[in-house]
């Protein structure tokens, strides 16, 4: 317990000195662009609310694939739809920049209509985050088809009327109204700078610290989704301290938060690319599960057989296909004196010696309990004869000592050789061949090699 406590502890030291620097770092670079540009075009502002409308779409679409992947992670949704609305409260807040769009309008800036789109914005942002905190605590406890439908109800209702709300603020309906900034000096007003940032702010903050003490920054998620939270808070902290729509600080609260958001997309990216390589392994364990024998870890019957397809399409007179079928001689009293367990030991042992007297485009396979068949692929009857014999003599050589307790006595193998030069011939024909050659070993003697003819 106290080792994972020091554990999270040095995550969060982690994450605030990571967040202290990339936070430091931008704040130089913007110092550095203000020292370069003394002032900024009044098209800058647009331009980076259409950059991080793009952003918030994206980021929206990936949460809300994510989710449609699991729907056990319901917490995705309120952040899907915490960027959708905000995707379409900055449509609001380009609708308050006509110069955008049409460039004679561009002493047209409805600059207070900009700041309620820009509060409804935060307010629908940090809430949802909340609630996808919330519902990441439930993460473990599946919920009813009912409960599901009324979470996803509830959101959608919450987002279209912070929407609708800040279009019945804005200049856009005459049924409500709140000033926040004066058009005409374009000076925010006591209720933005007084009240309204600072709460927020409050907001923001309260935000960070649910989703740290919640997420406990516990992965590149909640990385980037607590990195959001301390992004906004700086944002409006650089509000704050302007007192101007047409301060350096307006621009520069945009710009802090365009490339902050670039910078969570990455981490999602990342994220993303964790996911999927993680996936990717995931199958390959899986694939080679389902063509290997758990026990000896040789190819199993169905893909040896389906292999054999494949090569014997292709077979002919220069370029033969050999299956050797071998079967371990007198494996039963192995199991009788020694136990089943150790009968194992033996097959493993086997095994790897098969395994590791083929090429890598040949196929060793366990096709039956003490039953074991090669394919060689482009060899001749004569040399798979001779790699058969190569195999049956180094077993033989082997006792107790040598094969490092594996095998409790001298163990030995009958081997059949069967090799296809023609197309026609089915899998089935060649390994009953090989295993009819087998047999042949086994009557006249045991341990030895005997070529179907
Ligand atoms: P032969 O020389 O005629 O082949 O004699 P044998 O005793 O080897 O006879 P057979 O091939 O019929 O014996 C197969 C034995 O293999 C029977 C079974 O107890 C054992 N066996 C089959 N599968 C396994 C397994 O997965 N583990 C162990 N330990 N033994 C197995
Ligand atoms: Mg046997
Ligand atoms: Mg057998």
């Amino acid at each position: 317990m106290l080792a994972m406590n020091r554990y999270v502890k040095n995550r969060y030291i982690s994450f605030c000195l990571g967040c202290i620097i990339v936070i430091g770092i931008l704040q130089t670079f913007f110092s550095k662009l203000v020292e370069l540009v003394p002032s900024f075009s009044p098209l800058l502002f647009p331009t980076l609310t259409i950059f991080l409308l793009v952003f918030h779409l994206f980021i929206a679409c990936f949460m809300a694939m994510k989710y449609w992947c699991d729907r056990r992670r319901l917490y995705l949704l309120p952040i899907a739809f915490a960027f959708i609305g905000s995707a379409l409260l900055m449509v609001g807040t380009l609708s308050s920049f006509p110069a955008w769009l049409d460039l004679y309008q561009f002493n047209v800036v409805n600059y207070n209509d900009a700041m309620i789109f820009y509060m409804f914005r935060h307010i629908l942002m940090a809430v949802l985050i909340i609630a996808s905190a919330i519902l990441y605590t439930l993460r473990n406890h599946p919920l009813s088809r009912l409960s599901h439908i009324f979470i996803v109800a509830g959101v959608l209702v919450f987002t279209l009327s912070m929407v609708t709300l800040s279009w019945f603020y804005s200049s856009h309906s005459p049924l409500l109204s709140v000033d926040l900034v004066d058009n005409e000096t374009r000076q925010f007003m006591v209720l933005w700078s007084q009240a309204v940032n600072i709460i927020l702010i409050i907001l923001w903050i309260v935000t960070l610290l649910t989703l740290m003490i919640i997420t406990r920054v516990k992965n590149l998620f909640w990385i980037g989704g607590n990195f959001l939270c301390i992004c906004y808070v700086v944002t409006l902290l650089m509000l704050l301290f302007g007192g101007h729509t047409e301060d350096i600080s307006w621009y520069r609260s945009r710009l802090f938060e365009t490339v902050a958001t670039l910078l969570i997309i990455f981490v999602l990216l990342y994220d993303v690319f964790n996911l999927y390589r993680d996936s990717h392994l995931k199958y390959q364990q899986s694939y080679q599960n389902s063509i290997r024998d758990p026990l000896t870890r040789l190819y199993n019957r169905s893909y040896f057989y389906d292999s054999l397809n494949q090569s014997l399409s292709t077979a002919k007179e220069t370029r033969p296909v050999s299956v050797i079928v071998s079967d371990l001689d007198r494996f039963k009293r192995i199991n009788d004196c020694y136990g089943h367990l150790q009968g194992d030991k033996v097959l493993q042992f086997v095994s790897n010696l098969l395994m590791d007297s083929v090429r890598p485009q040949d196929i060793a396979a366990r096709i039956g309990g003490e039953e074991f068949v090669l394919m060689l692929s482009n060899t001749s009857s004569d040399a798979a004869r001779q790699v058969a014999e190569r195999i049956r003599l180094k077993l033989s050589s082997f006792d107790k000592a040598s094969s490092g307790g594996q095998l409790p006595e001298p163990i030995t193998i009958s081997m059949g050789v069967f090799t296809a030069t023609s197309p026609e011939i089915t899998a089935e024909e060649c390994v009953e061949s090989a295993d009819k050659a087998m047999y042949e070993a086994k009557e006249t003697g045991r341990n030895r090699v005997v070529v179907y003819q």
